[in-house]
């Protein structure tokens, strides 16, 4: 099983290494990461990928994952918009925008039919990225998508305007979904190409799994038959207990494609820069969440670079 390196460190390491103590040489290790990703030239993708952030599980990392790697791929340079689709509106709050309930939230997008871009507010925290934020009216949603035509769709809709209007295009559109499979996941389901699912590293994180594959293989199926699992997070990882090495290990078993090298450890800056309305990546840029998290996305921006590149040589006749 892959690890970051801190935590090998950290489960291996004694006291008496010539290395000096196991704390040296984490805080080595990671000064060593930070200098890398500083340097690590992260590609944009040729065309908008948009992803839905998705567990039915509250309190996984769903929220802080969107908002951390919204804000990594903008600090390096990717146009990124987050979908706060989330009736709590953490993104929203995480993203330093306003969405009190007179706000224009992504509730007028799926209930009164105004644009994406009526909605969308740029971020404080990055030049490149910007918030379709979410309101309390947005509680209500799911009951009121019940009697609307195409509401599955209205989501998509709203997206596909958004990719093809004259405005400038974003690199990334992150849908921040709510805790659980109803309407509003869906809507995300259908409007996405991709999911990504953080993972907690704890006891009961690979239960309900299989229900959540179960509803993406469904909407591919029926509703969106361009829609994949790309992308597994491990989050809130603990390197110092086994239940934690146990769960990543039978996540990378599982799903070996999809599971991204880089761990989130659990750390409390990543916990306390939301109460500053900011991303752990502006809050703290030099800690173990923020550089963390930089890896998870350049990991994210990588991987999609290599997965358009297979699928242009395998449209040009090359089938190596
Ligand atoms: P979800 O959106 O899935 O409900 P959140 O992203 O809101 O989950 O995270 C739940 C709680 O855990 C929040 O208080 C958040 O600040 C905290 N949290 C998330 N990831 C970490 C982490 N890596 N380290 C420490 N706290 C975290
Ligand atoms: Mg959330």
């Amino acid at each position: 099983m892959k690890q970051p390196e801190s935590n090998r460190e950290k489960s291996s390491g004694s006291a008496s290494n010539d290395a000096g103590t196991p704390l040296a040489r984490e805080i080595a290790d990671l000064s060593k990461r930070r200098r890398i990703i500083t340097n690590f030239p992260v590609p944009l993708p040729s065309s908008t990928r948009v992803f839905a952030v998705s567990n039915q599980k509250g309190g996984v990392g769903k929220t802080t994952t969107t908002v951390n790697v919204a804000a990594a791929l903008a600090k390096n340079g990717a146009r990124v918009l987050v979908i706060d689709l989330d009736p709590q509106g953490n993104a929203s709050t995480a993203l330093g925008v306003e969405h009190n309930s007179e706000t224009p939230s992504i509730y007028d997008v799926l209930i009164d039919g105004f644009t994406v871009r009526d909605v969308i507010q740029p971020s404080p925290e990055f030049d490149t990225l910007f918030c379709a934020p979410s309101t309390i009216h947005l509680a209500g949603a799911e009951i009121e998508l019940v009697s609307q035509e195409r509401r599955e769709h209205l989501l998509r809709e709203a997206v596909q305007v958004l990719l093809d209007d004259e405005g400038e295009k974003f690199d990334y559109v992150f849908i921040d979904c709510p805790p659980s499979l109803g309407l509003l996941t869906i809507n995300a389901f259908v409007a996405a190409r991709e999911v990504l699912i953080p993972i907690q590293c704890e006891y009961y994180a690979l239960e309900g799994l299989s229900q959540l594959l179960n509803s993406i293989q469904m909407i591919e199926s029926h509703l969106n038959p361009g829609l994949r699992l790309s992308t597994i997070l491990l989050t809130m990882f603990d390197g110092r207990t086994n239940l934690s090495n146990q769960v990543a290990e039978d996540v990378r078993a599982h799903f070996p494609d999809q599971v991204l090298h880089t761990v989130i450890p659990r750390t409390v800056r990543i916990s306390e820069a939301p109460s500053f309305g900011q991303s752990v990546i502006s809050y703290d840029p030099g800690s173990l969440g923020a550089v963390s998290y930089l890896e998870a996305a350049a990991e994210i921006a990588v991987w999609g670079r290599k997965s358009e590149q297979r699928a242009q040589s395998a449209g040009m006749g090359d089938t190596k």
